[in-house]
């Protein structure tokens, strides 16, 4: 498969198409943004780790039956998936206390649910993507109530097939955001999971092992990307 015309450029991957109809080539850069966009930088073979991170977790997804755009791997950093029509929509799956919930909600960091929580957020830059629930997703005609009802019962399932993905690898899967779109009549999960759209402590340390460390400046960002990626072969050989 040839890398044909450039198609899209987001913050972190490259998007092409190839001289199969909507079979598209994703190329993930090493490029990081944080505060929607405000902080820039480069994260050594970044995109390296997550190609082969999300093509791993894609796979494992897929065994246990759960739809992704993924095909194959092309490339140490480029993957070829199938073109969804998107949903404009950002589902975040917490099992522990983090980031914008913190501060939200006045909690402490680290505090675990007893279940997962769902989220939905509007994928807006603009806006800021501001935290949604199903009445506004419906309301804007973002997806219909069976979509919003599927995404949500298939965020549920991803977080539980990655904690114990992520577990067997000694590492707590704190939160993390998906994305899905339409594949015919099929919700299907796009995008990636990665490091950088995942929150991942060590089990026992509770050291961070993920973008965390690059947005809130803690040093050693590219050696947790990698810890990450080889703890994830060691586990699942
Ligand atoms: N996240 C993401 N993209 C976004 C917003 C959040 O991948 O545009 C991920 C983030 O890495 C974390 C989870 O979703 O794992 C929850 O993020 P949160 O709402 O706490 O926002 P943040 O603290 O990242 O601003």
């Amino acid at each position: 498969m040839q890398k044909g015309e450039f198609v899209y450029e987001g913050k972190a991957k490259r998007i092409y198409r190839t001289e199969q109809e909507n079979v598209f080539w994703m190329e993930f850069k090493d490029d990081a943004t944080a505060q929607n966009g405000l902080k820039r930088g480069t994260i050594g073979d970044k995109g390296i780790v997550n190609a082969e991170v999300t093509r791993r977790v894609f796979q494992y997804l897929q065994s246990h039956g759960i739809p992704t755009h993924l095909r194959e791997q092309v490339g140490e950093r480029d993957l070829l998936v199938d073109g969804l029509a998107m949903l404009k929509l950002e589902v975040v799956m917490r099992n522990v206390a983090a980031g914008s919930l913190v501060k939200r909600l006045g909690i402490e960091e680290g505090r675990t649910f007893a279940e997962g929580i769902v989220e939905l957020y509007l994928k807006d830059d603009d806006l800021g993507d501001p935290l949604i629930n199903d009445d506004h997703a419906l309301a804007l005609g973002l997806a219909t109530a069976e979509e919003i009802a599927a995404v949500k019962a298939l965020g549920r399932k991803v977080n539980s097939l990655l904690q114990a993905y992520f577990l067997a690898a000694d590492l707590v899967l704190v939160d993390f955001k998906l994305e899905f779109g339409r594949r015919g009549n099929e919700i299907v999960l796009g995008d990636e999971v990665t490091p950088d759209t995942c929150r991942l402590w060590d089990r026992e340390t509770r050291q961070k092992l993920d973008k965390d460390r690059f947005r809130q400046d803690l040093g050693g960002v590219e050696e947790a990307y990698q810890e990450v990626l080889r703890r994830l072969v060691a586990s699942h050989a």
